[in-house]
C-alpha cells in the first residue's frame, strides 16, 4: 500500500519521497489512520518498526490542518505571543529525543511547524530561548521537562496531542513518577498515543488510566526483518574473542558495525583492544556522559568511526540508518534481546549481517536463542580462532585436567562453579553441554 492511500497530505508525501520511503511499515499502516481520526492509540512496538514516523507523520498532518482551519476562521495568532505547544512527545533518553526531533524535521520539512528537542545534561539556555520563540511540537525527556516546567518556561495547557514513547523503558529507568507529574499538567481533553515494546501489568495499568477508548496496534519484533538478516555463528573461546573481533573488523567491507557486550566494563575493554589494533571505535554505555554518548553516536552516524561498542541498555533506541553489521561479542541472557540486537541491521528492506560469538559458557544462551528464532544460526567454521562446537565448558581451575583426560568431562561442571557464579542459567547450559559424541 502506498502512503497516498493513507490520505497523507502532499507536503508530507513529498518529504517521505525525499527520505526514500516507498511504502508504510506495518505499524504506520495501522496507526496513521487511527491517529488521523484523533483516536487514542496503544501501540505495542519497539524501535526499528518505524514507530516514530507512525506518530510523527499524523501529528504533523493534524497540526497543519488545525492551523489551516484556524487561519480560515481568521484566528491568527498575535505576533507578540509565542506559539502555544500543541504536541508533546515524552521519551526516556536523549538519544531517542534527538532521533524523534530529526524525524519531525525530516517529515515536516515542507510544513511550517516548529519543533524543539529538550533534554538534560546540557545547558538549558538555548532550550529556554527556543521555548520563548515558540514551538508547536515539543520532544522532551521527563527530567528536563519537569525542571523547565517548574521554572515556568514551559506551558503545557494547550497540548492537543500527547505521546508517551517507550513507556516500559521509562519504568526501567525510574521515570514513571516524573511522567505522571507531567501528565497531571496537560489537559485531560487531549489525544494520547502510548507506545511500549512490552506491556508488564504496571505499564498496562498506566495505559488504562491515561488513554481514552484506545485502539490497540501491535507489531511484534519484525520477523521479516530478522529473516532478511544474514546470521552467522562463530564458536570461539572467551580468550580468543578479542583476536577474532579484530580479524573480522579488518575486513573493510564491514562499513559500520555495532558491537554488543553485556557489561559496561566489557564495552570499554573491547574498545581498548580495538584501539590497540588500530581500529577506531567508541563505546556508549550508562557510565559515559550524555555528551560523550552523543558524540560517539554522531561520529558513528557520520561514518567517522566504523565501530560502536554498546551495552543493551545504551543501544536500545539507537537508530542508525544503513548499519551493515551487528556483532554479538557476548550473547545476551535474554533471547528476545538477540532479536532486538540483530534488528538494528537489515532495516527498512536493507540487508544486514549479524555475527555472534559463542564461547563454551554461552551455550545455554545460544540454545534459548535457537528456540526463540525457530532455527539454528549457520556456523562459520572458516576463521582463524575456531573452537569445536563440542568443546565442553570447564571451569578455569580444571583446565589442566581437561587435557589429561577428556572422558572425565561428561559431567565436568556439575559443581556449578561457572564463571558467572552459577544461577538458573547454568542448569540449562549443563544440559545442553552434557550431550557427548
Ligand atoms: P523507528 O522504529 O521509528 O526507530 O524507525 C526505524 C528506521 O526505519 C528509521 O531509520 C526510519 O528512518 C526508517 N523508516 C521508518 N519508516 C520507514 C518507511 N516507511 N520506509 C523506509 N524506512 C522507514
Amino acid at each position: 500500500m502506498p502512503f497516498q492511500q493513507l490520505n497523507i497530505i502532499e507536503p508530507i508525501l513529498k518529504a517521505l519521497k525525499h527520505e526514500g520511503y516507498s511504502k508504510p511499515t506495518p505499524i504506520q499502516e495501522q496507526a496513521i489512520p487511527i491517529v488521523l481520526k484523533r483516536r487514542d492509540l496503544l501501540g505495542c512496538a519497539q524501535t526499528g518498526t518505524g514507530k516514530t514516523a507512525a506518530f510523527a507523520i499524523p501529528i504533523i498532518q493534524l497540526l497543519v490542518s488545525d492551523e489551516v482551519q484556524q487561519n480560515f476562521r481568521g484566528e491568527h495568532r498575535g505576533h507578540t505571543h509565542p506559539k502555544p505547544i500543541h504536541a508533546l512527545i515524552l521519551t526516556p533518553t536523549r538519544e531517542l529525543a534527538v532521533q524523534i526531533g530529526e524525524s519531525f524535521a525530516a517529515y515536516g520539512r515542507h510544513c511550517n511547524l516548529k519543533h524543539l528537542v529538550i533534554f538534560g545534561g546540557v545547558s538549558q539556555h538555548s532550550q529556554v530561548e527556543a521555548l520563548k520563540r515558540g514551538v508547536d511540537i515539543l520532544v522532551a525527556t521527563p527530567g528536563r521537562l519537569l525542571d523547565l516546567m517548574n521554572q515556568r518556561f514551559v506551558n503545557l495547557s494547550q497540548i492537543k496531542i500527547f505521546v508517551l514513547d517507550e513507556a516500559d523503558r521509562m519504568l526501567d529507568m525510574g521515570f514513571i513518577n516524573d511522567v505522571q507529574k507531567v501528565i497531571a499538567k496537560i489537559p485531560a481533553k487531549r489525544q494520547t498515543l502510548f507506545f511500549s515494546a512490552t506491556m508488564p501489568p504496571i505499564i498496562a495499568k498506566l495505559a488504562d488510566t491515561i488513554l481514552h477508548e484506545p485502539v490497540r496496534v501491535e507489531v511484534t519484533p519484525p520477523s521479516s526483518t530478522v529473516d532478511a538478516i544474514k546470521q552467522q555463528l562463530y564458536y570461539v573461546t572467551k580468550n580468543d574473542k578479542p583476536s577474532l573481533l579484530i580479524h573480522l573488523l579488518k575486513d573493510t567491507s564491514i562499513q559500520s558495525a555495532l558491537v554488543f557486550t553485556r557489561t559496561k566494563h566489557g564495552a570499554d575493554r573491547v574498545t581498548r583492544n580495538l584501539e590497540k589494533a588500530g581500529i577506531k571505535s567508541a563505546a556508549i554505555h550508562g557510565n559515559k556522559s550524555q555528551n560523550a554518548r552523543q558524540n560517539a553516536l554522531n561520529n558513528f552516524k557520520t561514518k567517522q568511526i566504523r565501530v560502536l561498542v554498546a551495552t543493551d541498555i545504551a543501544a536500545r533506541g539507537i537508530d542508525v540508518d544503513s548499519l551493515s553489521h551487528v556483532i554479538n561479542y557476548e550473547l545476551p541472557n535474554v533471547p528476545e534481546t538477540y532479536v532486538h540486537r540483530i534488528g538494528r541491521t537489515g532495516r527498512a528492506g536493507l540487508t544486514g549481517v549479524a555475527m555472534s560469538f559463542c564461547d563454551a559458557e554461552e551455550r545455554g544462551e545460544l540454545k534459548d536463542i535457537h528456540k526463540l528464532i525457530g532455527k539454528q544460526i549457520p556456523v562459520v567454521t572458516e576463521h582463524p580462532y575456531p573452537m569445536s562446537a563440542d568443546t565442553p565448558f570447564v571451569p578455569a581451575v580444571d583446565n589442566r585436567k581437561r587435557h589429561s583426560n577428556s572422558n572425565s568431562h561428561s559431567k565436568p561442571h556439575s559443581g556449578g562453579s561457572s564463571h558467572k557464579g552459577g544461577g538458573g542459567n547454568a542448569g540449562g547450559k549443563k544440559k545442553f553441554w552434557g550431550k557427548k559424541g
